[in-house]
């Protein structure tokens, strides 16, 4: 009796911090049953194909071995998030090298610790594995996580064409490229999404931070992910960390931290994240705008979340009152999530959202209204007028110039299955079959604009 009256005494002054305690969410993990990258077979015929190409390029006068550069590239890093991209940052990274020879389970990173993976049969993780974080598929299906030269050199070997929704073990060739650097070292960039791959030849040169392609899951893989793999000018495996289990310099330019908790991104839904079985693009149910007394879902999500750290939570009202609460990590993840719900929120007007972590802060705005207006296809420069369409998908656009976009459109596998080099605001589409289609407009850079997403009737 006495506990039910305090309660009542209580309700008036209860804020969403108080009520909303309980957080949902937890660990990412990627690639849990530690599937290899690349096959022993594959890695040894993609080693001869980058020796005959070396030949063939010096044959030509594209490459001369003998005229190196002493000293070694310094690495940025390989991976950034699309211009296109909300997120404050789009990966994190689930292995790293292993320097023990032996296995399986016998593991040692350059940091002596064991974040890497062997298997049974001899595989020795050969490289560093950065998988788009969060909502791996929904960044793949919209280019959002680019691939980058780590340093400058020149295209010796690319491979497109390549089936790019892996979700196990399989037979397939990778999508990548392979850069060789003035001091005759090599990276290789593996798993890339189909037909995502600069268009430069064989032979060509990109300079440091060139787009090389977007982040996918072609070869062997679990999901959308770069393995980076790099070799000396001796041809030797290296690792390009530096730590007290590898020795040497570090190729890093600035080398990360071996841990680098950052908050990918601050986010607001309308139903919680959901993280579907590969392939699945996965429903991000992303809102910034909701009616009073409905589902509000206030979610962040972490790479390198740390154990006994603590993450701090701000809802700031539209009339400037402030609810605060906190997460105390009780484990260590490469990637997490976590997430508060309510139906509390009815004052209308502007809310933000705001995570703070390790020095770092993340915000996000969003609004209680009153009506909803119907989501539409209309963004900036371009509508979709039929749709779903029959034979002809009619497209208006605002002043624009032709030329400036390219129109791309895949199917839900993610494979590109037509494509326009200049707009056009009539697509004969008679030949696809009924279904769900994905159109793309994007830029000359292949940077997507806006994504749409089509029905054939
Ligand atoms: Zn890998």
């Amino acid at each position: 009796m006495k506990i039910k009256i305090l309660f009542f005494l209580l309700l008036p002054f209860i804020s969403f911090s108080q009520t909303k305690m309980k957080s949902y969410g937890g660990e990412f993990k990627f690639n849990p049953n530690n599937l290899p990258c690349i096959t022993e077979a594959s890695k040894a015929e993609i080693k001869i194909q980058l020796q005959a190409n070396i030949a063939q390029l010096e044959k030509i006068g594209k490459l001369n071995s003998k005229q190196f550069n002493f000293v070694r590239p310094s690495f940025i890093w390989p991976v950034r998030k699309a211009a296109s991209s909300d997120f404050n940052n789009v990966f994190a990274i689930s292995n790293y090298v292993d320097h023990n020879s032996n296995y399986p389970n016998q593991l040692q990173d350059y940091n002596c610790g064991n974040r890497t993976y062997d298997t049974d049969n001899g595989y020795n993780h050969p490289g560093i594995d950065i998988y788009s974080w969060p909502f791996s598929w929904y960044q793949f299906q919209n280019d959002l996580s680019e691939v980058i030269a780590a340093a400058p050199g020149t295209i010796i070997y690319k491979n497109d064409g390549e089936f790019d929704m892996s979700c196990n073990f399989n037979s397939n060739e990778w999508n990548a490229i392979y850069v060789r650097h003035s001091d005759n070292s090599i990276a290789w960039y593996g798993h890339l999404k189909n037909g995502s791959l600069n268009a430069k030849n064989i032979g060509d040169t990109v300079n440091e931070g060139e787009y090389l392609g977007v982040i996918g899951s072609s070869g062997n893989s679990t999901g959308p992910h770069l393995h980076f793999e790099v070799y000396d000018s001796t041809s030797n495996l290296i690792d390009p960390y530096n730590g007290n289990c590898n020795s040497g310099t570090s190729w890093w330019r600035n080398q990360p931290d071996y841990y680098s908790p950052n908050i990918n991104a601050a986010l607001t839904h309308d139903e919680p994240p959901s993280f579907k079985d590969c392939p699945q693009i996965e429903s991000t149910n992303i809102a910034n705008k909701f009616l009073p007394n409905t589902n509000v879902y206030l979610a962040g999500y972490f790479k390198d979340q740390l154990s006994e750290t603590t993450a701090n939570f701000k809802l700031q009202y539209p009339d400037g009152r402030i609810d605060s609460w906190s997460k105390n990590f009780t484990n260590t993840y490469t990637g997490s999530y976590w997430y508060w719900g309510t139906t509390d929120l009815n004052n209308l007007g502007t809310y933000l959202f705001e995570i703070t972590y390790q020095g770092q802060n993340v915000s996000t705005s969003f609004e209680i209204v009153t009506t909803l207006t119907a989501s539409s296809d209309t963004l900036e420069n371009f509508t979709i007028i039929s749709n779903p369409f029959k034979e002809e998908l009619k497209i208006t656009s605002k002043n624009i110039n032709p030329k400036d976009y390219r129109l791309d459109i895949y199917n839900q596998l993610g494979q590109r299955v037509f494509k326009q080099e200049n707009f056009i605001n009539r697509l004969d589409l008679q030949f696809l079959s009924k279904g769900v289609y994905f159109l793309k407009i994007k830029n000359k850079n292949k940077r997507v604009l806006q994504s749409f997403k089509i029905i054939k009737e």
